[in-house]
């Protein structure tokens, strides 16, 4: 039996009397259960503690049944999906708080036991390795060389960094994490490594704190005296202070960061900065660290296609119109693309190393992408892999062309946009995974509605044109009451121009197939347009818009 590290030496004041073995790559954990056995609702083979049983087969050599207790098991459900337990689950009351388990991690040979009456499930199981998992200790843990106290350190991890935890040695996780765009592999003493949980979901409330719902996240907040690890939206009290500080700053441009536009667009702006505290703590340090440096400024004139595409450095525009083509939260089949987030906090960077180095576009614009740079930290936060290495152009800027967000696995965000008539107007978004894997599109469509003012039916017919491109729709019978719906790739109609051009023809007049009614022109970059026709008492209110794909 091995004993290593802080949490062990702790540990063994309560004198475990379980036993352990380590399966391969497998948490594995006895349980000792003193409860009556009434309040059993589960035996347990030692490696296939979860309860949903996905875990290993039973370890060799360990035979006996350990058991999880009702509340424990509803617990588990309830907050974690089944996926691990995490803190004390009963017994609360008779742990001293400087005695109660701390966090500590699947994976580790650990056992909990009360010397009283009751003996409970500190915390257990989990996926087998590699798991994501986060640093919860109050200060720095150290990484370490070997599986030892007095090894190397090889540098120390502030909380909140993110690991992969690849196998575990006795009271040790050994873990991967990139420290200045360099992957480092050592020890981290288990105990000070929780379960990374998803973004922006604050873990459960322990004792003595409170929960804060905010525009800028969920939070438990602990007294700044409070002993134990957080995990990521879990602050102490003054952090939560500077944080609720920071959040009052952008929301009344009193610090270093100004605001400026329309009043709907500055609030929706303000909205996103909120989205983007709640999920990541890489997002919050920045808004913290821009916020309380007024004499180095950051400001951000947001609108709607008022940058050539989503930002512009030169004049601080920020263009919420490209901001919304990107998806909100990763997207399921295709995790690694670049989400909106990714992209403020992009420019955001981009503009603080303006206000503070200096030294103009190119330098500030490499340094969110960086290796270790804040890009591929606020990505490790909201769960997604690896990092952009490149966000460019390809094509000229005044026709069809595509902006390539590459990763470094070499899967490829390629926006298809129409520069013809200006500002681009995208048109397909292709997810074009790395190795060949199947391509997703997202197409922008042209969504139309003709309605009539008409008692009687008639039969119309849309052509939408480009200088380019025609493309008609069917001839529908439209009447008061009863429209006209027709819906086509924008794709199809690039390079549209300036103009494109909504006819409205009515069939069966006469002897001619089709007269033409009117034209509406519908310029780039092809916002809401609606127009209305009048011809011998009939009104055609002709709508288009565009809508891209969810
Ligand atoms: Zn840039």
């Amino acid at each position: 039996m091995k004993r290593q590290g802080a949490q062990q030496e702790r540990l063994s004041q309560s004198k475990p009397s379980g036993s352990h073995v380590q399966s391969s790559g497998v948490a594995t954990q006895v349980v000792q259960c003193h409860e009556p056995p009434a309040r059993v609702v589960r035996l347990v083979h030692e490696g296939s503690l979860d309860p949903t049983g996905q875990t290993a087969p039973p370890s060799p050599g360990v035979s006996g049944l350990r058991c999880l207790i009702q509340r424990s098991l509803l617990r588990l459900q309830q907050q974690y999906g089944n996926r691990y337990v995490q803190r004390t689950l009963t017994g609360r009351r008779a742990w001293p708080e400087s005695r109660k388990p701390d966090v500590a991690h699947i994976g580790a040979p650990t056992w909990w036991q009360q010397q009283s009456r009751r003996t409970v499930i500190q915390r257990v199981l989990g996926p087998p390795y590699p798991f994501q998992g986060i640093i919860t200790t109050r200060w720095n843990a150290a990484l370490r060389a070997a599986a030892n106290r007095t090894s190397r350190i090889i540098a120390d991890l502030p909380r909140n960094t993110r690991v992969t935890a690849i196998a575990n040695s006795g009271g040790w996780l050994q873990v991967q994490t990139t420290i200045n765009g360099v992957v480092e592999t050592g020890f981290v003493s288990h105990e000070l490594v929780g379960n990374a949980p998803a973004a922006g979901v604050a873990p459960a409330l322990a004792a003595g704190g409170r929960q804060e719902v905010t525009a800028f996240g969920a939070y438990n907040v602990y007294p700044d005296a409070h002993r134990g690890a957080l995990q990521p939206n879990e602050l102490f009290e003054a952090e939560f202070r500077r944080l609720r500080t920071a959040w009052t700053r952008v929301n009344d441009n009193s610090g270093g960061m100004l605001i400026h536009g329309a009043a709907p667009d500055v609030a929706e702006m303000r909205a996103m900065l909120g989205r983007g505290m709640a999920r990541s703590q890489t997002f919050r340090n920045l808004i913290m660290e821009i916020t309380e440096d007024a004499g180095h400024p950051v400001t951000i004139n947001v609108g709607r296609n008022n940058a050539y595409w989503v930002d512009e450095f030169a004049t601080n525009k920020v263009d919420l119109n490209d901001t919304a083509v990107f998806d909100e939260n990763p997207r399921a089949g295709n995790a690694w693309a670049s989400t909106q987030g990714e992209l403020i906090i992009h420019w955001l960077t981009e503009r603080r190393h303006g206000a503070t180095q200096g030294g103009g576009f190119a330098p500030a614009h490499a340094a969110p992408l960086a290796a270790g740079g804040a890009q591929e930290q606020y990505r490790a936060d909201i769960g997604q892999a690896g990092r952009v290495v490149s966000q460019e152009r390809h094509g000229p800027a005044g026709g069809l062309h595509a902006g390539a967000y590459t990763d470094n696995a070499g899967n490829i965000l390629r926006i298809r946009r129409d520069g013809s008539g200006g500002n681009p107007v995208p048109y397909e978004i292709r997810y074009e995974p790395a190795g060949g894997g199947a391509v997703t599109t997202r197409h922008n469509r042209i969504v139309a509605e003709v309605r009539s003012t008409s008692p009687s039916r008639e039969r119309l017919k849309l052509k939408i044109t480009s200088p380019a491109h025609d493309v008609p729709s069917p001839a529908v019978d439209v009447s008061a009451g009863r429209p006209l719906n027709f819906t086509t790739p924008l794709g199809g109609l690039v390079p549209a121009g300036a103009n494109l051009f909504v006819n409205l023809y009515k069939e069966g007049v006469w002897i001619l197939p089709e007269l033409l009614l009117g034209i509406t022109r519908w310029a780039h970059p092809f916002e809401r347009h609606t127009d209305t026709i009048s011809i011998g008492g009939v009104s055609y209110t002709i709508a288009v818009r565009l809508q891209m794909d969810p």
